[in-house]
This record gives C-alpha cells, sequence and structure tokens, in this order.
C-alpha cells in the first residue's frame, strides 16, 4: 500500500504553525512530553494485559529509550507500550483535535514565551515540531504483529501514513532534528534533561552507553532516571525539591507546589497518598471540563490517570496520587468505582487536604490568602454539597469585613471569635465590590453597635452562606433583610403618628415598594430598600437580571430615617400642601437614592438625572 497523504484537522494547523514559528523558549519540553507519552503508553499495556495476556508478547521488561544518532541528525524515543493502530495513529496524531487544543493556542498567544503550558493542554505530542522540521513515528499496536504504521509529517499541513514493519509492539518517535537543535543530541544534555523532567517516571528511561576498555568497546545501557515512587518513600526522607519536581510532572504545572500532604493509612484500607496543593491556578484549570481526581495506582500500578471517586469536584485544584495496597489488580473501573475502599480512601483524602489548608491558612497567612484569592469560590462550593464537612469549609473561606482594614479578611472563628456582647448572630452583607459594600447604608445600624459585617462579593457567597445557615451555633443573616436589624430601639410613638399621612402619600405615590416604615436602622441615610421575608435581596435581584431571569419578585420596603434632615424636609413640605407636586419627584428622588446607595441602578436613569437637575436649579436660584 502506497504512502497515503492527509490533512491535519484546522485547529492543529494552526497549533502547528504556532508551535514552530513563534515558540522558541523551554524547548527542551518536548523530552519531557515524549517520555510522558511514552509512560503512558507503557502503563496502557500493563494494565490491559492484566485482562489479556497476549498483550505482553511474552516481554514484560517495561524500558523507554532514547538514542541520538549523530551521522543521521535524529533522535529517537522509543517504547515498548500499546503502540497504535493505522486508524489510532491517524485520529490520535492528525484529525481529532482535542478540546484543549484551542484553549492553548488562546493561551500561547497571550503567552508565547511559556511553551511549558502545552503539556497541560494535552497536545504534547506536537511539542516535538519545536526541535524537529521532520517527525516520523513507527508504531505497532500490541498483540497484532502485522499491524504496523508510519505516520511522518512536517508539520506543515499534511502528513503521510503506510503500512510498515517493526518487530516490537510500542512506539518509535524518530525527531529529524532542526539544524539549531543538534544540541539534543548530546548524551549529557540528554541525560540531564531527563533527570530534570523525567525523574520520577516509574519507568526506566535508558540510553546506550560506550565504554572503551583495552581497545574493545563495550556498549551498556544505562538508566537515566531515579525512577523511585516517591509516594512510597517515608516523608522525612523526601526534600522540598523532590516534591515540587513529582508535583509538576502530575500536575504540569510549572510552580512549586503550595503544600505537598504525604500521608498513610496503615491496616484494612492500606494506601499511600501524595497530593499537592497548588500555589496558584495553572492556566488550563478555566478552561478544562470541571473534573477532579487523583492518579490511581494499585501497588505502584497504574490503573487510572484520573480517578474521579478520589475527590469531590470542589477539591479539583487538587493534584496526585493515590496507592492503594488491598484492591484487586484486575478488576474493570466500572466495578472499581463501585467499590467500597475508595469510597473510604476519598474520605481521609477530603480529611487531610481539608486539614492541610487550614494549616497553611494558620501559618502562612498571605500565601493562604494567594491561593483563596484563586481557588475561593471553587472550595465554596464544598459548602453547599459536603454536608459532613461545611463548617470546615466555611472555616477556610476568607472575607472582607466592615471592621478589618481594606486588603485584609477574616475567617468565620475569628469573626465570632470578636463578637461582643449582645451580637447573637453572623452578619454579611452581599454586593459586587468591597469599597462599595464598606460605605453602604446598611452597615449604619451595625456600625452604631460595634457590631462586625461580612462583606461578601463573590456570586457565590449568597448561596454558600445562606445554605449554610449557622456556623458555631451563630445564625447566619443577611444585613439587608428587614428582619436583619441589631436593636437599634424603636421609633417613638409620636414620632410614628407625626409621620404617618407622608408615609401614607409616599406609598401611595411610589408603587415599586410594597411599604414605606420608618426605621432605626440609619444613623446618617435618609433611606434604604430592605427585603421582607420572602422578598429577594438585592444582590440576588442584580444576579437575577444578569442572567435573564425575572427578577421582579415581591417588592422591597422603603424604610426612611426620620431624623435625616431631608426626610424631614419632605415632610414639611407636605404639611404645607399635600397636592404639592414637588412631593412626588422627593419621595422619587429617595427611593433612588437608596436604589443608588445600594449599589443598583435606578429603574429610569434619565428621569433620576432630570429631577436632580431640577433640584440643583431650583437650590441655585434661591
Ligand atoms: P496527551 O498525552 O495529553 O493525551 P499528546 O498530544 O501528548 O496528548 O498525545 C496524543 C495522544 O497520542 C495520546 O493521548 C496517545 O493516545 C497517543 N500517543 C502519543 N504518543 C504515544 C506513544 N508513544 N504510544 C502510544 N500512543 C501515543
Ligand atoms: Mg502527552
Amino acid at each position: 500500500m502506497p504512502a497515503e497523504q492527509l490533512e491535519f484537522k484546522a485547529e492543529l494547523k494552526e497549533l502547528l504553525r504556532l508551535i514552530t514559528h513563534s515558540l522558541y523558549s523551554d524547548r527542551e519540553i518536548f523530552l519531557r512530553e515524549l517520555i510522558s507519552n511514552a509512560s503512558d503508553a507503557i502503563n496502557k499495556v500493563k494494565f490491559d494485559s492484566l485482562q489479556n495476556e497476549e498483550k505482553l508478547e511474552g516481554n514484560k521488561d517495561w524500558k523507554i529509550k532514547i538514542t541520538p544518532d549523530e551521522t543521521a541528525g535524529t533522535l529517537t524515543i522509543s517504547d515498548n507500550g500499546v503502540g497504535m493502530s493505522r486508524e489510532q495513529v491517524v485520529d490520535l496524531l492528525g484529525t481529532v483535535a482535542k478540546s484543549g487544543t484551542k484553549a492553548f493556542l488562546a493561551a500561547a498567544k497571550g503567552k508565547p514565551e511559556q511553551p511549558g503550558l502545552i503539556g497541560q493542554f494535552g497536545v504534547g505530542f506536537y511539542s516535538a515540531f519545536m526541535v524537529a522540521d521532520k517527525v516520523t513515528v513507527v508504531t505497532r499496536p500490541a498483540g497484532s504483529p502485522s499491524d504496523g504504521v508510519k505516520w511522518e509529517s512536517d508539520g506543515q499541513g499534511t502528513f503521510a501514513v503506510e503500512p510498515a514493519e517493526k518487530a516490537n509492539r510500542g512506539t518509535d518517535v524518530i525527531l529529524h532534528l532542526k539544524n539549531d537543535a543538534k544540541d539534543f543530541l548530546k548524551t549529557y544534555r540528554l541525560s540531564g534533561l531527563v533527570r530534570k523532567f523525567s525523574d520520577f517516571i516509574e519507568h526506566p528511561v535508558v540510553m546506550d552507553e560506550e565504554t572503551e576498555k583495552d581497545g574493545t568497546k563495550t556498549v551498556t545501557e544505562e538508566v537515566l532516571n531515579n525512577r523511585k515512587a516517591i509516594w512510597l518513600r517515608q516523608p522525612r526522607e523526601v526534600t522540598d525539591e523532590e516534591y515540587a519536581e513529582f508535583y509538576k510532572t502530575v500536575s504540569h504545572d510549572m510552580e512549586a507546589p503550595l503544600k505537598a500532604l504525604h500521608f498513610a493509612i496503615e491496616g484494612n484500607n492500606e494506601f499511600k497518598a501524595l497530593v499537592f496543593l497548588p500555589a496558584k491556578k495553572p492556566f488550563s484549570f478555566d478552561w478544562e471540563e470541571p473534573k477532579a481526581g487523583l492518579k490511581l495506582y494499585v501497588q505502584r500500578v497504574l490503573i487510572m490517570d484520573r480517578c474521579e471517586e478520589l475527590l469531590p469536584l470542589y477539591l479539583r485544584f487538587v493534584k496526585g496520587v493515590v496507592d492503594a495496597a488491598d484492591l484487586p489488580l484486575n478488576v474493570s473501573r466500572e466495578i472499581l468505582q463501585q467499590t467500597k475502599q475508595l469510597a473510604n480512601i476519598k474520605k481521609m483524602v477530603v480529611k487531610n487536604v481539608l486539614d492541610g489548608l487550614a494549616g497553611v491558612r494558620n501559618t502562612k497567612p498571605d500565601e493562604y490568602a494567594r491561593f483563596f484569592a484563586d481557588f475561593g469560590p471553587v472550595l465554596k462550593e464544598g459548602i453547599g454539597r459536603d454536608f459532613e464537612n461545611r463548617e470546615k469549609i466555611a472555616d477556610l473561606c476568607l472575607f472582607a469585613s466592615a471592621n478589618t482594614e481594606a486588603g485584609k479578611t477574616t475567617t468565620l472563628n475569628e469573626y465570632v471569635g470578636k463578637m461582643p456582647e449582645g451580637q447573637g448572630s453572623i452578619y454579611f452583607l452581599v454586593g459586587e465590590s468591597a469599597e462599595q459594600l464598606r460605605n453602604s447604608p446598611y452597615l449604619e445600624a451595625f456600625k452604631a453597635k460595634g457590631f462586625d459585617v461580612l462583606l461578601c462579593t463573590d456570586p457565590i457567597d449568597e448561596f454558600a452562606l445562606s445554605g449554610l445557615g449557622e456556623f458555631k451555633g451563630k445564625k447566619l443573616e443577611q444585613a439587608d433583610r428587614a428582619e436583619t436589624k441589631p436593636d437599634t430601639g424603636e421609633v417613638p410613638d409620636d414620632v410614628k403618628v407625626a409621620f404617618e399621612p407622608l408615609l401614607g402619600a409616599i406609598k401611595h405615590l411610589l408603587t415599586d415598594v410594597s411599604d414605606v416604615r420608618l426605621t432605626t436602622r440609619l444613623t446618617s441615610s435618609a433611606a434604604v430598600l430592605v427585603a421582607d421575608a420572602g422578598a429577594m435581596t438585592a444582590h440576588m435581584q442584580r444576579l437575577m437580571q444578569r442572567w435573564g431571569e425575572d427578577a421582579s419578585g415581591p417588592k422591597r420596603v422603603l424604610e426612611l430615617n426620620p431624623n435625616n434632615p431631608a426626610v424631614q424636609a419632605v415632610k414639611v413640605v407636605y404639611e404645607k400642601n399635600a397636592a404639592d407636586p414637588r412631593v412626588e419627584v422627593y419621595a422619587r428622588l429617595l427611593l433612588d437614592q437608596a436604589v443608588v446607595a445600594e449599589g443598583s441602578k435606578v429603574t429610569d436613569p434619565a428621569a433620576f438625572a432630570r429631577r436632580v437637575s431640577e433640584l440643583i436649579t431650583a437650590d441655585a436660584s434661591r
């Protein structure tokens, strides 16, 4: 059969163009990507052979071999893994663009200096074209000796496939190195890179070494990597640098982790785990489908690359490895997912992660704050989803508050610890920005009593905190609800009586509020809108509007401060002449300023502007 010429999928063409023309720094990471693919391929055949022994073809000498050829100018990375059939090679290396391709293109356009990102997006193979102007892949599937195939491309838009002879199962990736990449033929350079990037790859990465003794040359295979399954070692024997390097291999993150959590459970459900908290959000985090998972090994055999049963979704930023001793090796993935042991392991992992986070929060508050800024919204999902751990998770959250300095935060525990005598609940106010909330009229009564109020600006806060309901036995209450008010006393009866006619008139004029009342909630502002039981708060209304939902809901209550000079002035005008048209104008203005002060939009901004202008004109001509 002659070679068939096929086109790369459009996104891949674009990716290849970017790789060949724009990515020049950090090119060395191609080796990490190709070794990682070789290692994955070995893990796959290892796993498949548990059910299907012929795939081994009698060879269990797992190996990844690097062969530089100075004369030919080629570098070959070979493995004895699963290999690929013709159909697979066409799909996997050419026509099926993974979801990560577009995401990588977007990320790389902003950051062309960071090609190391490529592995995060599941398109690592193509990094070969950073150093090679032609790549040849000779591969054959495990267990099918006559199905060898050769794939070849110069990365310029097409690739060729044709049948090929191959004695051993697995894949050879042959890089025809660019002139400026011949450096990668030097053995010291290659062994240095393997130690740098692939030291913890569990399979041996070997290279031939020639030694000369008494005029006779002997060639021996030298193992370049350390290969220690680092999670099986004692934590005290592992250095921070080793943890950091291993973290990079499991996460594709390029930064050191915030913390390594290395723990083991002995006895019935024996397992070892090494999981990591990232320091900040990796580039691909927001692009990826939200999926949590850890690598699952059973006695050092990789069973699943991302076992979703080991981590809840709200901890999807955690990366790492679990090695279980007692799970059966040769069960199907489906059955594995239902075993109770995984649920127990998950519980322990969650406990260790939450405790680990609390540890960082207590000992390195600044680093924790940075972590929380990136992952807080994800972690908070746990308050609603993990009933058992909700208080623990809630206490891992950081909030701005009326009493904390701008830029600083408090935790629920600290908040409760500082509650003064007479404060029964935890108060929170939700809005767009802490600066805006800090000046909110809703805070006036709380400030007067010396009560702190949490200022919540993450869209999930309102759901999370309302859902939590209480923390350490203290109710969580929203500061802009009618029923939430510290005891600031009642409006005196004579004042109530004096204002009654005006309030009745305003209620009649303003049909967009459900009631008009006097309040002791305000110390300086003239008016606020509060939500009665059942009504939506302002923030919830804004969210609903943004989502295009009907946010009309039950109307809110306009509360007026009888001690405010503006409110008193309106009363005077009304009492002089109940039919004075200015009463309506002023009433609207009181409502509008309450709306503006809470950070919402007035319903008719043009009319609002006109009323303010009229007011200025009248005042100026006095
Ligand atoms: P990823 O490794 O994240 O899946 P890559 O671009 O590195 O993305 O590789 C694409 C796919 O090509 C792999 O998922 C695998 O199926 C296949 N592949 C690449 N290299 C090999 C190999 N050495 N042996 C078998 N399959 C391979
Ligand atoms: Mg890969």
